[in-house]
């Protein structure tokens, strides 16, 4: 059953019911900063946060997209699949996903209207592309009648924002919100593309603070990390980071810039964080996790050098409360969000007492809200 809340936005503006709707979850990057296209593992969680979509089939060859998030319709033929700019280009997203589909043996709708709305910020590293991508793939599926397995919507929507939108995102902002589980969290093999989940120990908490920043150059500075990291790889003579040692990194040292030989030891260290990270959770040893949560935070800050002022203030500011297990950016980098992990006794009122003091020092008042894990993208 589609839910209500959806159903009556799609009345209002369509004048009838959708026949179908479904929903993805947006992701937390709980740690493994910058591992995913160096071959190494990344951990997520899929939040309840969602952007969703309804959809009802029309006979006329016309495809009509409606966003609460710009509050207009805009209306193409069918078929008609070409970039857009300004204020339509998040139609990018689904036309996206629309222009892969034959490649991955699917038929398009031949006309619909289509309607999305969303409780996930967008552009703040919680990933609202890839739920958009994940949730317009699934009700054009529903639409047309056709299944997909979950592996292969990851790859589809994946190859939607690569190759359409543009994006050379990795595989983590898909793969979480299609595998997410509650009380879970997703462990990505980026090497071998292979998901599975992890349980959270019991009562923990994820909370997470929005600095609404983010760096005006970011996407020549994500380039740049990434062939500093190809440079150090090819020096190291592997085909990727995730072949090399922490002890083979500082033996090739003297071959290396100053810059590649840090990028390249924050990699390989993040990439052993990660599995002891996998070791702790599985102790339920969440004093160990945290530790390691703000070590991966600590060496994004000096070996990566992708996070700013503001991340490291909230960092600074979340490790010293005894309720929290750890902290730190999630995402990219250069800008968005700082994920905290702590204990049940972190309440409002220590997270506002945080953006209370971020606002003194940045004079911007950052958004702070509390997060449960979610499942996967799935029709509603
Ligand atoms: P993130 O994925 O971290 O949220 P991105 O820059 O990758 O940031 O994606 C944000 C873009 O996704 C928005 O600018 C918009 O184009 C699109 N988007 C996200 N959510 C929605 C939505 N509910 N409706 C329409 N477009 C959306
Ligand atoms: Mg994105």
């Amino acid at each position: 059953m589609v839910c209500c809340c959806i159903t009556e936005k799609f009345q209002l503006i369509y004048g009838r019911s959708p026949a179908w709707a479904a929903r993805a979850p947006g992701r937390i990057e709980f740690i493994g900063n910058h591992t995913d296209y160096n071959g190494g593992p990344v951990i997520g969680a899929a939040i309840n946060r969602y952007v969703s979509v309804a959809i009802a089939p029309r006979a006329d060859g016309v495809w009509n997209f409606y966003s609460d998030f710009t509050g207009h319709l805009a209306t193409l033929p069918a078929h008609c699949i070409s970039r857009q700019e300004g204020e339509l280009s998040w139609l990018n997203y689904p036309l996206g996903v629309l222009d892969a589909f034959p490649a991955f043996g699917f038929k398009r709708p031949e006309g619909f209207d289509l309607l999305t709305m969303s409780d996930l910020p967008a552009g703040s590293g919680l990933s609202s592309s890839a739920a958009l991508e994940l949730a317009t793939a699934l009700a054009f599926l529903s639409l047309t009648g056709q299944s997909i397995e979950r592996a292969r919507l990851v790859q589809l929507a994946r190859h939607a924002e690569n190759q359409f939108v543009g994006v050379p995102c990795g595989i983590l902002d898909q793969g979480v919100s299609a595998f997410g589980k509650v009380n879970h969290l997703v462990w990505i093999d980026c090497l071998l593309q292979t998901f599975a989940t992890v349980p959270l120990p019991a009562d923990v908490h994820f909370w997470i603070f929005n600095t609404h920043t983010k760096h005006a150059l970011i996407d020549g500075m994500y380039a740049e990390r990434h062939h500093e990291c190809m440079q150090a790889a090819h020096a190291l003579d592997v085909p990727l980071l995730v072949h090399a040692t922490p002890a083979q990194v500082e033996a090739a040292r003297p071959g290396l810039s100053a810059s590649q030989f840090k990028r390249a030891r924050h990699v390989v260290e993040e990439i052993a964080r990660v599995e002891q990270c996998i070791d702790a959770l599985r102790g339920g040893d969440l004093v160990t996790t945290g530790r390691l949560l703000t070590a991966s935070h600590r060496s994004s800050q000096c070996l990566f050098e992708n996070s700013t002022t503001e991340l490291d203030f909230l960092v600074d500011q979340l490790t010293r409360n005894p309720s929290v297990y750890g902290a730190r950016l999630s995402g990219g980098g250069f800008g968005g969000s700082v994920m905290a992990l702590t204990q049940s006794s972190f309440k409002e009122s220590d997270a506002l007492r945080i953006q209370q003091s971020y606002e003194v020092q940045f004079d911007v008042e950052p958004e702070g809200f509390h997060l449960l894990t979610a499942n996967g993208a799935a029709p509603i």
